[in-house]
């Protein structure tokens, strides 16, 4: 194929071998697009401890037995193992190194509940690692595509560490951002465990923020391109000091090398016809199989079976970002609305807390479910009626997108990729896909809610309303182009250098 390009996807989190969030899809249906569409995708993550080497086929990589990684005067070897995305043909490197790794979570301590202390240390050598694998391995990727703060560090390290290596000399890198919050920020001290040397002022000054020292930023000042999942979270970051998270005016300096490229949806995995997780099949064509998954659903939340009552369902992260502050207020009025409340999320042992004693208190209403279950989560998109994302901002958000496929129609707050795909049935019944409000606050969540339960009373509209959401086409394909016309335009300006 003419114009095939080599690309180096590099993320903390792949679905299905590892996932806390929205990145674990996004790592796994993006690089699949590129790979349907011709190109020589490979994917680099960490081999955490939960992934099992037999579940998944890794194997070992001859040339990959020892990755000699150097950080200032230490030396670490890693080694890698390789397999497939299940039921595709795309490469994953599993890097292994034991001592940071091998864990049983991602980046915070089960046992602490707070941040791995060396999570500076893991992904640096992570980002190390992973150009060290590509020389042994002869190949040489035209793009870097790193994904969030834990491989940030990649195009910081091509620029300062790396720049005398004609190996890498016509690799580009693009950083895309995924949520601005999470940037990995540390003490300055950690420069020495990284193996910086202090000389380099420099590079120092791109990773220095406040006093310590921030990954986020090294790869906002030193990747060739930089995107976000929405167009709208984009202008949010470049002008709302709150949601750009102190790195907006690094951005702004790079405005020109940024945009914002709205997620897809892997729909060999988020399709309600063909999902293998669901009680019942059902399509646009054939949507009665929608009535048994919300009856399985009823039963599992332990509530009536009284399907003529809308179910409103909720899968998140228990985070700030996500406007569980929101429901809690205005709990009172939403248990008062004709509806009943499924919560599927894991997180901040602060919301645990007050969602478990919301539950107890309103145990008709609110069904909860405190931990990570991807099977939970399709029956919830499948059996809800309307599914609730009142965040305080949004990067982009999938779930709303998964919800329209399976005809449950989204609440959102106007943020982020909620404003950019949710348009509010009330002041455009034209178009409207959803219910939208806008201030964050309690009362207007209950009034968006009230109009999502009333609007359901009238099945004849519910049912159009449903049907709009399931006839959209959210697929990677066009994201995918749009990251590849980044990728031709990067790979051309170094041809001409
Ligand atoms: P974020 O990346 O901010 O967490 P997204 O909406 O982009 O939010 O993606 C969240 C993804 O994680 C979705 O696939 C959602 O179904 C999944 N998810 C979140 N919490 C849970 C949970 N407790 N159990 C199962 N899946 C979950």
């Amino acid at each position: 194929m003419k114009n095939r390009l080599r690309i180096l996807f590099l993320s903390s989190e792949i679905a299905p071998f590892a996932k806390t969030g929205g990145l674990a899809d996004v790592s796994s249906a993006l690089p699949k697009a590129f790979h349907d569409m011709g190109h020589d995708v490979r994917i680099m993550m960490p081999k955490y401890g939960s992934i099992n080497d037999r579940k998944y086929i890794l194997r070992e990589v001859i040339r990959l037995k020892k990755i000699k990684v150097k950080m200032g005067a230490v030396d670490h070897y890693a080694c890698a193992k390789s397999a497939f995305i299940p039921d595709s043909k795309v490469q994953v490197y599993f890097l292994e190194y034991k001592p940071f790794f091998d864990r049983p979570e991602l980046y915070v301590d089960p046992n602490t509940g707070t941040e791995f202390p060396d999570n500076a240390e893991r992904f640096a050598l992570f980002c190390k690692a992973a150009l060290e694998t590509i020389k042994l391995l002869h190949w040489e990727p035209q793009i870097i595509h790193c994904n969030d703060w834990q491989a940030a560090l990649i195009s910081w390290y091509l620029k300062y560490e790396y720049n005398k290596e004609p190996f890498f000399s016509n690799c580009s890198t693009v950083l895309s951002i995924h949520n601005m919050a999470y940037q990995g920020h540390f003490q300055y001290d950690n420069l020495k465990q990284l193996g910086i040397p202090e000389n380099l002022k420099e590079g120092i000054n791109d990773l220095k923020h406040g006093d310590g020292i921030n990954f986020l930023k090294g790869g906002i000042l030193t990747a060739d391109k930089i995107t976000t999942v929405s167009q709208a979270y984009a202008n949010e970051v470049l002008n709302d000091s709150e949601i750009g998270a102190g790195m907006g005016d690094y951005l702004q300096q790079r405005k020109n090398d940024f945009e914002g490229i709205l997620n897809g949806v892997d729909y060999s995995i988020w399709d309600p016809e063909t999902d293998k997780l669901l009680e019942e099949n059902y399509s646009l064509a054939k949507p009665e199989g929608k009535a048994a998954n919300k009856k399985l659903l009823l039963e599992k939340c332990n509530f009536p079976p009284d399907e003529s009552k809308p179910v409103i369902g909720i899968i998140s992260r228990l985070a700030e970002q996500k406007g569980f502050d929101l429901i809690i207020d205005a709990i009172k009025d939403i248990v008062s609305l004709d509806a009943r409340m499924v919560i599927l999320g894991t997180g901040d042992p602060k919301y645990h807390e007050s969602l478990e004693k919301l539950s107890k208190t309103y145990s008709k209403n609110i069904a909860l479910f405190l931990r990570f279950d991807n099977e939970l989560a399709h029956l919830i998109e499948a059996g809800s009626d309307i599914f609730l994302m009142p965040s305080r901002y949004e990067p982009c958000g999938l779930n709303q997108l998964y919800s329209l496929k399976y005809g449950t129609v989204p609440v959102v707050r106007k943020t982020g990729g909620l404003a950019d795909t949710i348009v509010d049935y009330i002041s455009d019944s034209e178009n409207g896909n959803g219910f939208v409000f806008e201030d964050y606050n309690g009362k207007a969540m209950v009034t968006a809610i009230k109009h999502a339960v009333e609007t359901f009373k009238d099945q004849k509209t519910w049912q159009k309303l449903m049907k709009r959401g399931m006839r959209a086409d959210y697929s990677w394909q066009v994201a995918a182009e749009k990251y590849l016309k980044i990728f031709m335009f990067l790979v051309n300006s170094r041809k001409h250098k």
